[in-house]
């Protein structure tokens, strides 16, 4: 039976984050994005929290918590709630735990999570999406090439989060054998990063072009195993960052319409105004719905391969293009609420409405 009752712990873990979120985050955002900086002591004060690598094993420092997919859009949401690029960027080094916990074998384990519990913040990434027309996550351009014991990776990426920093890149790219996910240390010859590019939203997060001129690698520096339900658990969590990013419109376009007064009512009195904020609910709450089904058939273990069609691949889909489109709307609607106030940067709703635009691009069109 389908059950969304958070467990003790996990309401203890939504309830820390939106504390963090609420007195640490939302009153930085505004001032990140006019000058494109987080503070690195909010980096490291969320780093202590210990969300971002919970889930590495004792045996490389961590805690050891189980990965969730449902855990984990509680805490996307929470995080974009109160900024998505701030959020992004805490969660960056999850791109390379993640993926190397579920395909990683002992030896590559080894090799890179310990660097995840150090007590400073340290930076991870992954390199998906490319620059060019008709990107789609599962023909990608960046090619592995086998040449002799070594793997050689030629192409572009963009959109790389915290890339300069990175400790390592994964970088997703076409082998033989399909796409495939390949270990990256920063200072691997061969890898170009570029400017930091300049985005319509998301202005704190630092993102980037990079190139692959025949970057050389081991062998071992090939993730084996099947990537779809790291992608699906991507999904996951973009649609609950989209949930976040919505429900921090809707408050604060319901807070100032009951507020705001037009012909001795407040506007949320006028039907043109309760409406639009009853279709923003309904919205929100479907998008988190869609989203906690997909989480809970992950969670569940119904996201084998094998079951594509009948497991956490069509949810996860599903969640992620509804949520793209949702919270276009109610940001967009937002906006409309405040009316001309809504157009000027006094007010967090234009942000969030540069912000949630992204999500029909990331990994991947929303159409596609
Ligand atoms: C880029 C820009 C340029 C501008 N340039 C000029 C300019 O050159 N000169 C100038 O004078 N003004 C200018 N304005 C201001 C503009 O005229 C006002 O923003 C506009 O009239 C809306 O008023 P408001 O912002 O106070 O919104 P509000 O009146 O507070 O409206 C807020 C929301 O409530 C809704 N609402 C209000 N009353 C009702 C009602 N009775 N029933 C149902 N819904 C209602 C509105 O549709 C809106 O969605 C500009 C605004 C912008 C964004």
């Amino acid at each position: 039976m389908v059950n969304f009752q958070p467990t003790e712990e996990q309401q203890l873990i939504r309830d820390t984050i939106a504390g963090f979120a609420q007195e640490i985050i939302r009153p930085a955002a505004h001032e990140a994005d006019e000058t494109g900086l987080i503070p690195s002591s909010l980096v490291q004060q969320a780093w202590e929290l210990g969300i971002t690598q919970s889930t590495i094993p004792e045996a490389w420092g961590g805690a050891g918590e189980i990965p969730s997919a449902f855990t984990g859009a509680l805490i996307c949401e929470e995080l974009a709630w109160a900024d998505l690029a701030i959020a992004l960027h805490l969660l960056a080094p999850r791109l390379v735990i993640q993926p190397v916990l579920a395909l990683g074998n002992d030896t590559q384990q080894q090799h890179v999570l310990p660097a995840y519990t150090e007590p400073t913040f340290t930076a991870g990434t992954a390199a998906v999406m490319e620059p060019r027309f008709g990107f789609d996550v599962n023909e990608l351009a960046t090619t592995a090439t086998r040449r002799n014991e070594d793997i050689l990776l030629n192409g572009a990426k963009c959109y790389t989060p915290l890339a300069a920093e990175a400790r390592h890149l994964l970088v997703y790219a076409r082998s033989e054998s399909g796409v495939a996910a390949f270990l990256v240390p920063r200072d691997t010859p061969g890898l170009v990063i570029g400017e930091r590019e300049k985005n319509m939203g998301m202005k704190a997060l630092a993102t980037y072009e990079l190139t692959l001129n025949d970057c050389r690698l081991p062998a071992s520096a090939q993730l084996n195993g099947a990537l779809s339900p790291l992608l699906n658990r991507s999904r996951v969590a973009l649609s609950a960052l989209a949930v976040g990013v919505a429900r921090a419109a809707f408050d604060y376009a319901r807070d100032y319409a009951k507020e705001r007064r037009a012909f001795g009512t407040a506007i949320a009195q006028k039907q043109a105004i309760a409406f639009m904020l009853a279709d923003m609910a309904i919205e929100i709450d479907a998008a988190r719905l869609l989203t906690w089904e997909a989480a809970w058939k992950i969670d569940a273990g119904q996201d084998t391969p094998l079951e594509a069609v009948s497991g956490a691949t069509r949810e996860a889909c599903l969640a992620k293009n509804y949520a793209a489109n949702m919270v276009l709307k109610v940001t967009d609607n937002a906006v409309q609420i405040l009316g001309g106030h809504g157009y000027i940067r006094d007010h967090p709703v234009e942000l969030w409405l540069r912000n949630g635009r992204g999500f029909a691009t990331f990994e991947g069109l929303a159409m596609v």
